[in-house]
């Protein structure tokens, strides 16, 4: 048997670490079998998935080092590897398992699925829709004929447990109560993710599907419907879920979780998939500082543990600076360098915003050293002003920081248009407003374009500064926090 593994990314955001890690894992897993790594693009939920986010995640895979063998770039035997090119042929799929007796039109509206919600929580039974939603036959065919709304959806147990073979795992027991009767082609003809993601590793040959934990609870439903088909089901390993140092589940609210940041930042890509090889992974004599080959080289899936990889950013820095003090010489330091934001390019971007504020070329350097910097070195002081309190301060920050976080089309307009309906929202005057967006992304209120920096550092770097300059004032307490959350939900709902 050839060994097919894929990742198969929604492109609804930024490209995640957690992704480049199931892929890092999955790509050794098929190159130490001698087999096969494929790249599949699940973007059957068509209002949150961007060509942008695809373009992306594709980019900062390669960027890393890793190569797939079928992509919707590269082609392969087993296309389209785009699920919206595939979206035609899924409904078949979904009516064999109706003739088959596996699953059943439901024509619920959303408030009767409520009141079944809230029925069946009434009477202390997970609400997760389940049984009482299929109609007599002729009744469904009328309403067939009719043209009405309808989903489909997959019958599943009531009661008894369900056992998943996991490959790190072992046997995990769910039961079939907490299993909802999941949809599966939407009104729209659109399959879910469960329905597209089953029937692709069937079709494409995959024999193995290593991903995130958090997928773990729809392997009941997706051992089902490989049943259901007749299906032979690849083997299952969920991998750990990445850390925050604090041990929650890594969130870019609490850090940096894009892979374009990590690349903005001047990490370098063999250090960044080091550092992701050793989420949960050791190399059999222990050392830290390993390539990707020499990770395919000695890799064992059971050397995976299940306690919670960290990713903490502090030591992915010691990590790469090894790198760039061990494998790189002078040559390839200054090359690097060069690539990295010493180069044409991010001076033509630059350009255009300082040259009518520089009367030496001395004065250049200070104006955009913020643009090849981390995290500013900020002191309290910096954010005194004459009209702001520092609540005011911290208040604009964190706000303008979540509204950012929303921000799906990173553009200079959409963060334009933000700020200035939070600004208005907050009844603060522009210029008021900006001081403190100015010191904590360019380091000082008197900088060029504010937008166009914080267009051109990305939405991580940006976020990153305004978190550290909130840190910086001493950020919120606990009590507070809950009291600004407040206060910005109220102000979002205006
Ligand atoms: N589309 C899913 C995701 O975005 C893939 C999950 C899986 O690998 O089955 O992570």
């Amino acid at each position: 048997m050839t060994v097919r593994t894929r990742i198969a990314p929604s492109p609804t955001g930024d490209p995640h670490v957690g992704t480049a890690y199931v892929a890092l894992f999955n790509l050794c897993f098929a190159r130490q079998h001698g087999g096969q790594f494929i790249l599949r693009i699940e973007d059957t939920d068509q209002a949150r998935s961007t060509d942008e986010s695809e373009r992306d995640i594709l980019n900062a895979l390669r960027w890393l080092g890793l190569e797939w063998d079928e992509g919707p770039d590269v082609g392969g035997p087993y296309g389209p590897y785009r699920q919206s090119e595939r979206k035609n042929d899924y409904r078949a799929y979904a009516e064999e398992l109706v003739e088959k007796g596996h699953a059943f039109y439901c024509f619920r509206t959303p408030e009767e699925l409520e009141q079944i919600r809230e029925e069946r929580k009434a009477h202390g039974l997970n609400p997760g829709i389940k049984g009482d939603l299929e109609l007599p036959a002729d009744e469904v065919k009328r309403r067939l004929e009719a043209g009405e709304a309808h989903v489909i959806r997959m019958k599943v147990p009531d009661e008894g447990v369900c056992v998943i073979d996991d490959m790190l795992r072992g046997k995990v027991e769910i039961d079939w109560q907490q299993v909802d009767c999941q949809i599966l082609l939407k009104s729209d003809g659109m399959p879910t993710y469960h329905l597209a993601n089953v029937v692709d590793d069937h079709l494409m040959g995959i024999t193995h599907v290593l991903r995130g934990e958090e997928w773990i609870n729809s392997a009941p439903k997706h051992q089902l419907l490989y049943k259901y088909f007749g299906w032979d089901m690849p083997v299952l390993c969920h991998l750990p879920l990445l850390r925050n140092p604090d041990k929650s589940k890594l969130s870019k609210r609490k850090n940096p979780t894009s892979i374009n940041f990590y690349e903005r930042m001047g990490f370098v890509p063999e250090a960044v998939l080091n550092y992701l090889g050793r989420m949960g992974w050791s190399m059999p004599d222990g050392r830290e500082k390993f390539t990707l080959q020499e990770m395919i080289d000695n890799f064992d899936i059971q050397r995976v543990s299940l306690g919670g990889p960290v990713f903490d950013v502090e030591k992915l820095r010691w990590l790469n600076g090894l790198w760039l003090r061990e494998d790189l010489d002078d040559q390839a330091f200054i090359e690097r360098l060069q690539q990295w934001w010493f180069n044409r390019e991010s001076l033509e971007a630059l350009v255009p915003h300082i040259r009518g504020r520089a009367e030496v070329f001395s004065d250049v350097a200070p104006m955009v050293s913020f643009m090849f910097s981390g995290m500013l070195n900020l002191k309290p002081e910096d954010f005194s002003h004459n009209k702001l309190e520092e609540g005011d301060v911290k208040r604009v920050l964190q706000f303008a920081l979540w509204t950012l976080e929303a921000e799906r089309h990173w553009t200079k307009d959409n963060i334009f248009a933000d700020v200035k309906g939070l600004a208005k929202a907050m009844g603060l005057k522009m210029g008021d407003f900006m001081f403190p967006i100015f010191v904590a992304i360019a380091g000082t209120p008197n900088s060029w374009s504010v937008m166009d920096s914080m267009a051109l550092l990305g939405p991580d770097m940006t976020r990153s500064r305004l978190r550290h300059a909130l840190q910086v004032l001493g950020g919120f307490s606990k009590k507070e926090t809950k009291r600004v959350e407040k206060e910005y939900a109220a102000l979002v709902a205006e």
